[in-house]
């Protein structure tokens, strides 16, 4: 360890001892897109993954944390649930921790997610942490970072890791794919509405929330609960040992929490018992290890001055129909390849 920089180390230590500063810095530096300070995220997140890797080796449980994705439309009310739910959480002596992938705030730098005072009671507490999410880059970059977000808060002792986003394209996705149980919340409708679900996101989610169900919306709510139970019922479960559930919450009466967490905390008992969670995450890893790849490959190809312009001048034949899509791509990586093999063995 001692080759490493001391501001890797600092970090580190800071992060071990659950020093909040410590945690956000290194979040943000996973966030940044500086050369070297990719590097110095690099060599923190493998200190913490050697110290988890050590401890799994001496109590034999290699998972010790609860990832949580939630997604909904705008204004289901995932904020609200998120603070009243996370003090709920809190109140079950956990540590939560709220981050966040907004695909909105990627275009037009303001965010659907981010601009109102959110959690305001969650936000004080002493054992919650929350990150509003990253607003540069692409979504795939923002998701990857917010994987990474999510190990350093592991490692800063945030047993309970929520990860929020808005059912916006591929985003909801991208968050399941980082999480060990994935949530949809709903608005308290049925009907036509219900139909017009991406059935693609019914068919991911572990848990259905149909948030609202107080006052005027508690009828439609049971409707909803309804609904969405048959609905489950046509589609493949995401795994054999879990049959996904609906209930009906209020996050404005705070009902129905409790009844969520209970839900939450059989799956994550299954799961991990049937050794599940286990292989979740494990492919999980496999496949943003490939995203990286697969990123990294396009960023080498694209800043390469010469390919690049070999590119736009197959582009162009390509436009105009003038040679085939697929004899242009290959063309394009057997240069790229070729090139790299010639200055590697230089
Ligand atoms: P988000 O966009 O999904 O984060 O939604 P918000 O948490 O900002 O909530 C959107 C609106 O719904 C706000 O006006 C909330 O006060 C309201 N709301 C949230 N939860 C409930 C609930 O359980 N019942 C009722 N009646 N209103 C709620």
């Amino acid at each position: 360890h001692h080759d490493l920089p001391s501001k890797v180390l600092k970090l580190y230590e800071g992060i071990k001892m659950k020093d909040r500063y410590c945690l956000a810095k290194a979040i943000t530096l996973v966030e940044s897109i500086r050369k070297d300070h990719k590097t110095q995220a690099q060599q923190l997140l493998s200190l913490i993954l050697d110290t988890r890797h050590e401890r799994a080796k001496e109590t034999g449980d290699s998972i010790s944390t609860f990832r949580i994705g939630l997604s909904g439309p705008p204004g289901v009310g995932k904020s609200t649930f998120i603070e009243r739910f996370g003090m709920y959480v809190l109140s079950q002596g956990h540590r939560v921790a709220v981050l966040a992938v907004d695909p909105s705030s990627l275009k037009t730098g303001g965010s659907i997610m981010g601009d109102k005072t959110r959690m305001p009671e969650l936000s004080q507490q002493d054992n919650a942490y929350i990150r509003p999410s990253a607003s540069h880059g692409t979504l795939g970059g923002v998701a990857r970072n917010t994987n990474e977000a999510l190990i350093l808060c592991e490692a800063a002792g945030y047993d309970v890791c929520l990860v929020e986003t808005v059912g916006v394209g591929q985003s909801e996705t991208m968050v399941a794919e980082m999480v060990d149980m994935f949530v949809l919340m709903v608005p308290p409708a049925g009907g036509d509405e219900i139909q017009g679900l991406k059935k693609g996101i019914v068919e991911i989610s572990d848990l259905i929330v149909v948030n609202k169900s107080d006052g005027v919306f508690a009828s439609a709510a049971r409707e909803a609960v309804t609904e969405y139970t048959s609905a489950l019922k046509y589609l493949h479960p995401s795994s054999p040992f879990w049959q996904p559930r609906v209930i009906k919450v209020s996050a404005k009466t705070n009902s129905g929490l409790d009844e969520s967490w209970k839900f939450m905390q059989d799956y994550y008992n299954i799961m991990k018992s049937s050794n599940e969670l286990y292989k979740r995450r494990g492919k999980q890893r496999k496949l943003w290890m490939w995203r990286q790849i697969t990123s990294e490959l396009l960023d080498r190809l694209n800043s390469d001055k010469e390919i690049r312009n070999l590119v736009d001048e197959l582009e162009q034949k390509v436009f105009h129909g003038e040679i085939t899509s697929g004899i242009a791509a290959d063309y394009v990586v057997d240069n790229f390849t070729h090139k790299y093999n010639v200055t590697k063995t230089n």
